[in-house]
């Protein structure tokens, strides 16, 4: 089956897309399910949206309230949705064929392969926060503050055109995600270190394939390498322990954890 892969590569970015392509080769039960794991997982990042939905022509607009959504999906009005409501929404834009089901298919692996796919997303949206962060800079040029006035940038940028020309005409609608991005002040309680035996350390990643460590340290496949950025190996002889960067997220350790340790 084909995969959509432009949706993909924006979603999960080309070496994530990979990943998955990778991973449905080796299973191809997997396709449709996974593709659908992701859209599931790329709308319950969004917290707002405005712009096509990566890949087709289709326009999402959407905004998050109490865990619903409110929107449109091209003419298709909804509000007070669930996640998985608005995510078949999506499938049905990006025209997701109803594949057959596979009773090989084990939870299990589709749990553990979700994680890895939640994790690319995230890092992928938190790329374009950064750039769209870089875009609002006091030294930017008069030109690109113009167009940050009008969100038009902001926008640009949603639609994965980046922040650069062709103008929009000003009367675009103002963008969901306003360019700077409050911070909780609430400070997060520390995450345990993660103990690791030498065959724990030795496990392939269930969605690209890839290997954790590089020498005594952890690198990270293509899915955990971002966040592998704040992890601190230490290594002993009969294994390794991982800390964790005040940066990281909970949720993302229980991604590398159901990765290592199944
Ligand atoms: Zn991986």
């Amino acid at each position: 089956m084909a995969l959509r892969l432009d949706f993909l590569r924006d979603v999960l970015g080309v070496e994530g897309a990979k990943a998955l392509s990778k991973a449905v080769d080796r299973e191809p039960a997997l396709g449709g399910a996974l593709e659908l794991r992701a859209i599931i997982g790329w709308v319950s990042c969004l917290d707002a949206h405005e712009g096509s939905i990566p890949g087709t022509s289709s326009q999402l607009r959407l905004s998050k309230s109490d865990e619903t959504y409110s929107g449109s999906v091209g003419d298709y009005n909804f509000t007070g949705e669930s996640v998985y409501h608005v995510s078949a929404a999506v499938a049905n834009a990006l025209e997701l064929e109803p594949g057959k089901l596979d009773k090989t298919l084990r939870d299990t692996v589709l749990m553990r392969l979700g994680k890895s796919l939640d994790l690319l997303i995230k890092s992928q949206l938190s790329k374009k926060k950064t750039k769209s962060k870089k875009t609002a800079a006091p030294n930017a040029r008069p030109v690109d503050a113009a167009k940050q006035q009008f969100g038009v940038a902001a926008k640009a940028e949603a639609l994965g055109t980046g922040p650069a020309n062709p103008p929009l005409p000003q009367e675009a609608p103002m963008a969901a995600v306003p360019p700077s991005v409050k911070q909780p002040s609430v400070k997060k309680p520390k995450i345990p270190s993660l103990p690791l035996t030498r065959s724990e350390a030795a496990a392939e990643c269930p969605l690209c394939g890839g290997g954790f460590m590089g020498g005594n340290k952890f690198v990270g496949c293509v899915c955990f390498s971002e966040l592998a950025k704040s992890i601190r190996t230490t290594a002993y002889s009969d294994g390794y322990v991982l800390d964790f960067g005040v940066d990281v997220d909970a949720d993302d350790v229980r991604s590398l954890m159901a990765a290592l340790k199944g």
